[in-house]
């Protein structure tokens, strides 16, 4: 039987295709429900499962999107398959198309200044009848009110938060709990992409799920990062055996 949750390494992922979010979210946004979307990585879920505050914002998730190849993987590891993964990235194609053709109002906020303008020039250029209500960099003090107090004047149905992760879950979390309506979803590095300030894998790298190295033959310096992924793997071992021998 397929299962709508799968649990991995104590994280809930939403078993749904690109598709299927998609829908969920555009129905949410027509009846103005309050949404948390998180898109994530086995890098999220490992730092998920060391830091009990970033665990608890997961939670406060409505959707959990499974970004990522690994994710899948573990899901099939596990006895209990996923049916694709949903990149963040496309995810946010997804919303600013459905924004497009629902005239919604959306908040920009995250990256750097000039990928930022960047964005929203791409933005304005391929989505014309977005109503862009507001836009800001990433790099101010995320703790500050202020700006919660700024993108919530705007009423946006939609807010991209491109901070990284765990600051933009954590600012996501403080922001939903003070505004009624409105999806809000961390799209990471999302506006370096968009903005063609980084480029997205060709095609090709893309279908054969190597993505992460290609990244990291562009950019040696993730590769600290990357250096989580066997030990996300691992773990997923250890749980698939604690569970055989339940
Ligand atoms: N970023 C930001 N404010 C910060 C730190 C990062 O807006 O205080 C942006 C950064 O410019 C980039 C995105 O967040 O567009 C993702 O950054 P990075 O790749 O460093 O984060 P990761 O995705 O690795 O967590």
């Amino acid at each position: 039987m397929m299962q709508s949750k799968v649990m991995i390494l104590g994280i809930p992922f939403d078993n749904m295709t690109r598709k299927e979010f998609l829908k969920n979210l555009n129905e949410r946004l027509n009846t103005h429900q309050k949404t948390f979307l998180v898109t994530a990585n086995p890098e999220i879920v490992m730092y998920a499962k060391n830091n009990k505050d970033y665990y608890d914002l997961l939670m406060q998730a409505d959707y959990i999107a499974p970004d990522g190849i690994g994710i899948v993987k573990a899901s099939h590891k596990l006895g209990t398959p996923i049916q694709e993964r949903v990149p963040g990235f496309e995810l946010m194609l997804g919303l600013l198309e459905i924004a497009d053709l629902e005239k919604k109002n959306v908040y920009f906020i995250g990256a750097k200044e000039e990928t930022l303008e960047l964005t929203i020039e791409k933005v304005k250029n391929k989505w014309p009848h977005i109503n862009i209500v507001g836009y800001h960099h990433g790099y101010f003090d995320h703790d500050d009110p202020e700006m919660i107090d700024r993108v919530k004047n705007t009423h946006p149905d939609i807010v991209f938060v491109a901070f990284g992760f765990p600051r933009q879950e954590k600012w996501i979390s403080r922001y939903l709990s003070q505004v009624s309506h409105g999806i809000a979803v961390g799209v990471g590095g999302s506006f370096d992409v968009l903005s063609g300030k980084t480029k997205r894998a060709p095609k090709f790298v893309q279908s054969f799920h190597i993505e992460w190295l290609y990244r990291l033959i562009k950019q040696p310096s993730r590769y600290k990062r990357m250096a989580v992924l066997p030990k996300f793997l691992q773990e997923v071992y250890k749980q698939n055996k604690k569970e055989k021998s339940l």
